[in-house]
Parts: structure tokens; sequence; C-alpha cells
């Protein structure tokens, strides 16, 4: 047993150990989640997304440290519609200490097709350093490291401590968190907290923690155009009637400037720190082939995280096999904008809508529906859970944290902000730049899985240190 330094509340050599003797029980116990394809969306039988829970509820109940353990849902929005199961344990604070929030989720994206995978999605296989299965990262081993993280601390302090303890497992990230708001309402004196930790995100590479502080708002609508009453012959009208395509084509080419930058008026971007990211490392990791640049201006990490972005991501129109020589009466498309920190979500689409009914090419008839928006998120630096939670990473992986931002958003954090004004949120996670989360071939690397529940321990520990 190595002893503690005076100064340190506990022995980082201690912990380290014994969560090093936990892994091969977190790994077993994460493989097993994984072969629950708890799909959330509403296409996939929702009986896996409560077997999950289940299974949850018996490792979260076996740790024997919660007051209470129980499976929830709550209803949809205005609906009576219930969503889907989520795990709540608490344990209540003693002698003043103070109580920190584990929120992760198990329900999965889907997988895709199965020819894509180079293993079986829902069977967990080890290859090299990482563990390959659709939500072997995202966010099982989000759960996981909550599990042995409370696991090897509650070891460490001898079976009984005074810090306040909550844990939170969703079950419908995946699907839009459409009942988080109503949960958090229904369940608002459990989940208080002074610390909350969400760990769904990312490091900066597999050996440098990183703490997220900055997320995109995100802006979604469906953008029809329509310039004929009928299609007709391109051969008789082509050169003087102007299809949808064209019309459709040109005004999505003002999105953006000759640079690639977002080109819409009303949009802002905001200013942050930003680690050194070169241009080779992000035409390595998003796989740019050969001979195509970036586009966009400034730093990477600042067109990343705090400039707004616009894209394309869909398409109604004929297929190539089904083309027939004739001018397209009306084209959709499914635009996705990430929105900077600074601005809401309604901000950015009224901005864009703006854009798109100022810029209908041909006197074309813009409609636009189906929209959703989201709000970016900067986290406060400044608070003290910050520095032990950096302090924390600092520790348990030997070098230093950086403070990044992600281009995507995490919905639902802006509903925790809203519901616990007071609560310090810490954006951790288990992922790093090869995990391909919600692509296939998703996988966790075991050296950081095992370093993010040590972080996850040794903040547990510092925290019930703390009057
Ligand atoms: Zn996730």
């Amino acid at each position: 047993m190595t002893s503690s330094p005076p100064d340190t509340p506990f022995s980082l050599a201690d912990l380290s150990g014994t969560v090093t003797a936990g892994m091969p029980i977190a790994l077993a116990e994460l493989g097993d989640l994984v072969r629950i394809p708890s799909v959330s969306w509403a296409a996939f039988d929702p009986a896996h997304v409560h077997r999950s829970a289940d299974a949850i509820h018996a490792l979260v109940d076996g740790l024997g440290v919660f007051d209470n353990v129980q499976i929830s849902q709550a209803p949809i929005g205005d609906t009576l519609d219930l969503g889907q199961p989520a795990i709540l344990a608490t344990r209540a604070a003693k002698n003043g200490k103070p109580t920190i929030l584990l929120y992760a989720h198990h329900d999965v994206q889907p997988p895709g097709k199965d020819e894509d995978w180079d293993t079986p999605p829902f069977e967990p296989t080890v290859k090299g350093d990482r563990l390959y299965g659709r939500g072997a990262a995202d966010d099982k081993a989000g759960v996981m490291a909550h599990v042995a993280a409370i696991r090897a601390f509650v070891e460490h302090a001898g079976g009984d401590f005074d810090l306040g303890l909550v844990l939170f497992i969703e079950g419908e990230e995946e699907f839009g968190s459409r009942s988080f708001k109503n949960f958090l309402r229904q369940h608002q004196a459990e989940l208080t907290a002074d610390v909350i930790v969400v760990a769904d995100s990312d490091n900066w590479d597999i050996d440098t923690p990183a703490l997220t502080v900055a997320l995109r708002g995100n802006v979604t609508f469906r953008l029809t155009v329509r310039t004929l009453d009928h299609a007709s012959h391109s051969g008789m009208f082509g050169g003087a009637a102007p299809d949808a395509m064209l019309a459709m084509v040109r005004l999505l080419a003002t999105l953006h400037d000759e640079a690639g930058s977002v080109a819409v008026d009303g949009l802002t971007s905001a200013e942050g720190e930003s680690p050194e990211y070169p241009e080779t490392q992000l035409s390595q990791e998003a796989a740019f082939l050969d001979g195509v640049t970036s586009i966009g201006k400034g730093s990477i990490p600042s067109r990343l995280w705090f400039q707004p972005s616009i894209t394309v991501t869909g398409i109604d129109a004929p297929s190539v096999a089904n083309a027939s020589n004739t001018l397209l009466p009306s084209v959709s498309v499914r635009v996705s904008a990430r929105v900077a920190p600074g601005q809401s979500g309604a901000d950015a689409y009224a901005a864009i809508e703006r854009h798109c009914l100022a810029h209908a090419p041909f006197g074309a008839s813009i409609v636009i529906d189906d929209v959703d928006s989201g709000d970016p998120f900067l986290v406060d630096t400044s608070g003290w859970a910050v520095t032990e939670v950096k302090d924390a990473m600092a520790l348990a992986w030997g070098v230093d944290a950086v403070e990044t931002g992600i281009g995507g958003s995490i919905p639902f954090i802006p509903d925790l902000v809203e519901l616990f004004p007071d609560a310090q949120i810490l954006v951790t996670g288990v992922e790093d730049p090869d995990s391909r989360a919600h692509s296939p071939n998703e996988s966790l690397h075991l050296g950081v899985f095992r370093r993010a529940i040590l972080t996850e321990a040794v903040l547990l520990a510092k925290l019930n240190a703390r009057d």
C-alpha cells in the first residue's frame, strides 16, 4: 500500500490500483450492455431499451451505496405517451458535503447495415486495444465509467462516505431526449446537485484528456423550392423555363462564400481559446480524399467550435436511375446548421430563414417547414468544479487536460442549465477521435476507458474531501 501525501485526501496509487483491478469486471459488464440492442428510435422494439434499463438497474443496485434506485419514465411533451425508461439512483449528502450528479445514456443509435461493420454490431469484440460494438463508446462506456468509478471510490473510502451521489442514466438521448425536460421537472428535488458530470463527449486524443467547454447549437429544417406547376419536357422548355433544381442549387450556393465560410447575415461567431489543430490532422480525422482542401476561415478549432456552419444533409429529387428529360417543378432538401455559442437557436433560424426568402432566384416559391432548433452552450470555466475535474484528469492521465469545444450539440444541456441554474456542468467523456460514434465500427479505446474511470474516481474522492 502506498501512503497518501499529507495534503491529498486519498492515495492516487491505491485508487489507481483499485480501478485497474476492477477493469476485467467493468469490461465484462460493458460487453453485456453492448449485447442489448437498445436503439431508442420509434421504429425499433422498445423492449430492448427496457431490458437495458433493467440490466443497469441491477448493476447500480448491486453497488449497494444508494438510498434509492428506480426506473422511471416521463411523458413526452404535452402528451400522455411515455418516453424511454431512465435509471435514477440517489444517496443524500451528509455533514455538509456537496452532491454530484453523474449522467450518461443507455440507448444507442441504429447500427446501420451489418455489411458496413467488420464485426457484428451487438457482439462486443476486442481487437488490439479497442472494444468494438454499437454503444461500446457512445454511451454505454459512459454508463460503465460511472459504475466502475463509484465502485472503486467506495472501496477506497472503506464503504462509507459523505458525498451526495445522484446517478441519472437516460434512455432516449439518441432520439432527441423527448421526455427529458418533463423527467427533470418530475424529479427536480432528487436531481438537484452542486456538480453535474455529463459523460457523453470525447477526449483530445488517446493520451490527452479534454473538458468540453463549448457546444454549438443546431437548426434543422426542410427547404422546398417550387418554380413550375408541373413537370415539362426539358427539350421543349429548357433554357427559358426555370426548373426547381437550378433555383435550389443557386439558392444553396448563396449560403457560403468562395472560401466556404457561411455567408448569412445575422449569424454570429464567438471567440475562444483553442489548442493547436493543424490542417493535416483535420484532413486525416475527417478522411479527406487526396487533393481536397478545408473550407472556412480562421483556426480549425474556431471553424469547428466557434463559427456557424450550414450543410445540406438530404435531397428529395428523382434518382439518377429514374431521371427523365424533364424540368423538375419542385425540389426539397434538409438543411442542418450549427449555431455558434452566444446565439440562440431561434435567432439563428430566423437569420437563415430571412436569407433563404431574400435569395429566392427567378421568383421561385420557398417553403420552410419541419423546423427544429437547440441552443449552444458555453461553460463558465471559473467555477471550482472545473478546477477539480481538470486536476483529476491531470492526476489520472499524467497529462494536463485541454479545454475543447465540440462542433455538435448535446440538445438536453440547455434544459439542464434552465432547470438547475446553480449547478456547475462538466462535460467529459470516454470517446477519442477514432471512436466513430453513430457510425459503423464504433469502438472504445481501453486505455482511455481506464483513465476515464480513474478520473471520475479521483473526482469523487476530491469532492468527498471538500468542506
Ligand atoms: Zn451519446
